[in-house]
């Protein structure tokens, strides 16, 4: 979908824009003036890592749940798992952090490089080539990723990495259209403004 039809946090409208006006992550490298959201930034992954900060919009995440965009074969085990009432763990190390529940589920509606199905699946993500074969597949995804809830989740800052492990699924929902998540992301952010309301008064 358009993503200018798509609510935003307001912690994701305060981030620096791209040309077209889309929000640029909080992990994502620039080149110049002009942000590369194909890859990962090792010091920009590795500081929010080390400060708990969302990988979308930068901001920290407080104590409790985690949430990341995951791609269609993850969705699959994890449902999977469910399922059978197992506990669910990414055994492979990810280079996807974390973020907030109302980034991901904005992100997964929005963002082609954190919504697109089974990219950053590997290690490999500097490989433009694939990345775009994954926005181009994503424009027509079905059942095709989640967004997921974790309790919680460690990470290791290698020489040249930053990798993810995320524990214990709190929250599975899966989508099969760019806009499943308008909804929740509507409500999400509904509970935000009711909370911060008595701060806004007090301004
Ligand atoms: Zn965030």
């Amino acid at each position: 979908m358009r993503f200018d039809a798509v609510p935003v946090p307001p912690s994701v409208g305060a981030r620096p824009r791209d040309a077209r006006g889309y929000p640029v992550p909080a992990i994502t490298p620039w080149d110049g003036d002009t942000p590369q959201f194909a890859l990962t930034d090792y010091e920009r992954s590795a500081d929010c890592a080390r400060g708990r900060r969302c990988s979308v919009c930068g901001e920290l995440m407080p104590r409790g749940p985690v949430w990341r965009v995951v791609g269609a074969s993850e969705s699959a085990a994890i449902a999977e798992a469910l399922a059978a009432g197992r506990p669910y763990r990414n055994l492979a190390p990810t280079l996807e952090g974390p973020g907030h529940r109302a980034c991901m589920l904005y992100a997964s509606m929005v963002c082609p490089y954190l919504a697109r199905p089974g990219a950053r699946r590997g290690l490999d993500a500097r490989t433009p080539d694939a990345m775009t074969e994954h926005v181009v597949r994503g424009a027509a995804r079905g059942a095709s990723g989640a967004v997921v809830g974790f309790a919680d989740y460690e990470f290791a800052i290698t020489a040249t990495r930053v990798l993810f492990r995320f524990l214990d699924v709190v929250e599975f929902s899966p989508h099969a259209e760019s806009d499943a998540h308008l909804d929740e992301l509507r409500a999400e952010l509904a509970g935000r403004t009711a909370d911060m309301r008595p701060a806004q008064d007090g301004r």
